[in-house]
């Protein structure tokens, strides 16, 4: 039996933050993690779906080449094995800079096995007992496989062995467009793969608003063939797999399964917690510790099925850590909500998405902006797209935006860093655009949405000498 003052199961990038706060406190604590090590955003999530979005982008550019004057660009051909041979290449870097980061503990505070709540403050690893004072769960999530399926495992890709395959199918069926189907599914199709996309709504990239989900659905239904049907049913045919909607039959080669994650909590023996699990097997957990109530364990990461982004899990990551060697656990606030999707043009959300801000009833208007007519857009011939940011009725005061347009993942930033700063449209519009930028389309949508909310609104967009400053 082994005894610690805080086990940590899961050395993803939850886990790992976790135990860099504990380790300032103890080094009587043990990682568990039942492998593969690497993390999932370095291994198969964040870090190798950008490096085969980055060659697709650049492959995809051709397309502009001879508008452009640039001859020749219709001779350029596609070596998918390199490119995927690149891909891994690249991914076995950065999985090589984490686990060059576990090294210093590796063999004095790493337990490789699966672990299981005997009861809270102890774990069942493979056989090995552990007892804890405190336990963090950062066990991440997996991708969904609806149990009828399961028989089919042969034609399916998913983003755990995407990056494995040596070469790219010739016809793939991707299965839900949210963030992750969607950024592979393009980028799949940019590499000259012929796609068929299948989902049951219009939320591309978890978009929400209307306006935008419309403009999406147009957008990416003129790329690829769009399906707007849920899958009945899938039959093995002699040349692949065939696909069965309400109204519609297909035969791809394989299928691209991007229905969603699901939190890595079954399995994990938490019914021996003596806590009421939900209808998912979830736990309970307070938001602002992630302590679960009652008991000495905390959650962390994709676990909680809550943020399933990376800069959530780390600062989950963190809090829990820092928690679970304090006696009594602190609350933190977390920051502005900022996801980011890499299609082309990138889709982002930031702050209040437009559903949450219709659901809570909260008075507020939209500032819009299309970026068909925008300056830089047009001179980098992406021109696509459309922004809508919230604010306040009664105040201007920013709540969040919704957005599909070029460099979007940069204005996302803004626009976030804008909204923790507490800032009105106006304030916003008294910040400096350099010209020309894919900036001045967000200064449009500003504009507009400053014209239609209250507040006070000062002349020439400038603050007078006599103003207090912004933020101040
Ligand atoms: C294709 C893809 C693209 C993505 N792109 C982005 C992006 O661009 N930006 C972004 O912010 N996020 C992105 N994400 C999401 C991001 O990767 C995750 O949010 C993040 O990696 C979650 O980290 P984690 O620590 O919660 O889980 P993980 O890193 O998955 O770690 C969980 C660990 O727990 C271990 N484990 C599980 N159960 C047990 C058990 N019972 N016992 C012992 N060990 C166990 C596992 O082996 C694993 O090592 C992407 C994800 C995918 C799949």
């Amino acid at each position: 039996m082994k005894t610690c003052d805080v086990a940590i199961i899961g050395a993803g990038s939850a886990g790992l933050s976790a135990r860099s706060e504990v380790a300032k406190k103890t080094e009587n604590y043990l990682v568990i993690d039942d492998g593969p090590l690497g993390t999932t955003c370095a291994r198969v999530g964040c870090m190798p779906s950008k490096v085969l979005i980055q060659a697709a982008d650049d492959f995809a550019r051709r397309e502009h080449y001879e508008e452009l004057g640039i001859r020749g660009g219709d001779n350029l051909t596609l070596d998918s094995r390199q490119t995927m041979k690149h891909v891994r290449k690249l991914r076995d870097r950065f999985v090589g800079g984490v686990m060059k980061g576990i090294e210093k503990w590796r063999d004095t505070h790493l337990l490789q096995g699966r672990a299981k709540f005997v009861d809270d403050g102890t774990l069942d690893v493979d056989g090995e007992i552990v007892r804890s004072d405190r336990v963090v769960i950062a066990t991440g999530s997996r991708p969904v496989v609806p149990k009828a399926w399961e028989a089919l495992s042969d034609y399916f890709i998913d983003s755990d062995n995407i990056f494995e395959q040596e070469v790219l199918p010739e016809r793939l069926g991707v299965v839900g467009l949210g963030v992750i189907g969607l950024e592979l599914g393009q980028a799949l199709h940019k590499l000259g793969v012929n796609i068929t996309a299948f989902t049951l709504d219009k939320r591309f990239g978890g978009l929400s608003d209307p306006e935008l989900q419309e403009y999406a659905a147009g957008y990416f239904a003129q790329q690829f063939p769009v399906v707007f049907e849920g899958v009945d049913r899938l039959e093995p045919s002699d040349n692949g797999i065939v696909i069965h909607t309400g109204s519609t039959t297909t035969e791809v080669d394989r299928l691209l399964l991007a229905m969603g994650r699901r939190p890595n909590v079954d399995g994990l023996g938490l019914e021996n917690l003596g806590i009421e699990l939900d209808s998912k097997g979830m736990p309970p957990f307070e938001r602002d510790t992630l302590r679960i109530p009652g008991t000495s364990v905390f959650i962390a990461g994709d676990a909680t099925g809550d943020h399933p982004v990376l800069h959530e899990a780390a600062d989950e990551g963190r809090i829990v850590g820092y928690n679970a060697v304090q006696d009594e656990s602190h609350c933190f606030r977390r920051r502005q909500g900022l996801t980011i999707t890499f299609s082309s043009p990138n889709i982002a959300i930031v702050g209040r998405s437009h559903d949450s801000l219709v659901r809570d009833g909260v008075e507020f208007e939209t500032g819009e902006v299309s970026y068909e007519a925008q300056g830089r857009a047009i001179v980098m011939l992406e021109n696509k797209g459309l922004l809508h940011v919230y604010g306040e009725r009664k105040t201007g005061r920013l709540l969040g935006a919704e957005i599909m347009a070029p460099r979007g993942e940069h204005m996302a930033h803004l626009l976030s860093w804008s909204l923790a700063a507490g800032i009105t449209a106006q304030q916003a519009l008294a910040m400096p655009f350099y010209h020309p930028v894919i900036e001045e389309g967000l200064r449009t949508a500003l504009r507009d949405l400053a014209g239609k909310v209250g507040g006070e609104r000062p002349p020439l967009e400038l603050m007078r000498c006599e103003d207090p400053p912004i933020g101040g």
